[in-house]
Formats: structure tokens, C-alpha cells, sequence
């Protein structure tokens, strides 16, 4: 809806003040002292509430995967360390 009355630059800036985005904010956790966004499971230990919710090692063992099919479509030869 439009405003149908004269409004100044200094008005259009004073309610835009509060139109600025907030960064994620991030909690520590308990368990494994890593950063985790509030109401969400802990990414690196994969526990919510101290209850575990997600499994970590398969997460990371499927990212592996996925990553080494790019490499393979992408024609990229893994690295030998
Ligand atoms: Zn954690």
C-alpha cells in the first residue's frame, strides 16, 4: 500500500532504520561446544536436547559419496595424500 502523503527523506530513512536483516545468531553447544542455531539439532555432534537426533557419520559418509561422483563427472582425479 502506498503512503499518499507528502513523507520526507528523513522520514522514508527513519522507518527503513528497522528494515536492516540480522545475522544467524548461534548457540554453543552443550556437548560438543560447537555453534548450533537455537531449536535445531547440532550439526557436528548431531544431538538435540541432549538426545541424539541425527547420524552424524552417515551424513558425512553420503556428502563423501555425492562429492566423489562430481569429481568422477567432472572428470577430477582424487587427491593421493
Ligand atoms: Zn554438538
Amino acid at each position: 500500500m502506498v503512503i499518499r502523503m507528502r513523507h520526507t527523506r528523513s522520514h522514508t530513512g527513519n522507518r527503513r532504520s528497522h528494515h536492516a536483516l540480522k545475522g544467524t545468531r548461534f548457540s554453543v553447544c552443550e556437548n560438543c561446544s560447537g555453534n548450533y542455531i537455537k531449536h535445531h539439532a547440532c550439526e557436528s555432534c548431531g544431538k538435540y536436547k541432549g538426545r541424539q537426533v541425527l547420524d552424524v557419520n552417515a551424513r558425512i559418509a553420503k556428502m563423501e559419496k555425492r562429492k566423489k561422483a562430481k569429481n568422477k563427472e567432472l572428470g577430477i582425479e582424487p587427491k593421493k595424500e
